[in-house]
């Protein structure tokens, strides 16, 4: 099977989670599946060599789970990118609107080197808010966003499209 098929096969729809009238996509069977999971870590860190990137970036919470082993086999710093107020230090923070309400999310400042290249990761792009905000995050401390990936893209809400400026040209790479 190729990738696509062997990774949606182990990503599960939850309804009804976390609000009535959601279908959540579930990633922990993915998590839980040895082969998924290399196959997963594998295909991420290609990306991140491909985009030579001296870092990667991964988004709380499950973004960290994938971003972490991609930073290790990719040979790079992993950095993590935090909801406010988790990260000791001085930060960076950008704030984000959602469906009811704002986010906000943090760097340290010191994270990257100048004009460092990173891969930004996280597991599901929805909407785009988050990947949005993470990007220009990443920008104003200082590096350069050569790749977004995600494990899963939901078209339907067309976060590709709402990535397009702030992106500027990088990719956004849905597996
Ligand atoms: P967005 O900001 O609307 O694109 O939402 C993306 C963020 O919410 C990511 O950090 C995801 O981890 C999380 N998210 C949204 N929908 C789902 C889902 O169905 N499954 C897992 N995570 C999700």
């Amino acid at each position: 099977v190729d990738l696509g098929t062997l990774l949606t096969s182990r990503i599960r729809d939850v309804p009804d989670y976390p609000r009535a009238g959601v279908v959540f996509k579930d990633i922990t069977p993915l998590l839980a599946d040895a082969a998924a999971m290399t196959a997963l870590v594998e295909a991420l860190a290609a990306l991140a060599v491909r985009h030579q990137v001296d870092k990667v970036v991964g988004l709380e919470a499950r973004g960290f789970i994938l971003a972490a082993p991609v930073a290790v086999r990719a040979d790079v710093g992993f950095v993590p990118v935090r909801k406010a107020g988790k990260l000791p230090g001085e930060c960076l923070s950008q704030a984000y609107a959602l469906e009811y309400g704002t986010a906000e999310i943090e760097v340290q400042r010191d994270a990257f080197l100048p004009g460092e290249r990173v891969l930004v990761i996280d597991d599901v792009l929805a909407t785009g808010g988050t990947a949005e905000a993470s990007v220009e995050l990443v920008r104003r401390a200082g590096a350069e966003v050569a790749a977004l990936a995600v494990l899963m893209e939901l078209a339907f809400l067309q976060g590709r499209t709402r990535l397009e400026t702030v992106l500027a040209g990088a990719p956004l790479e849905a597996l």
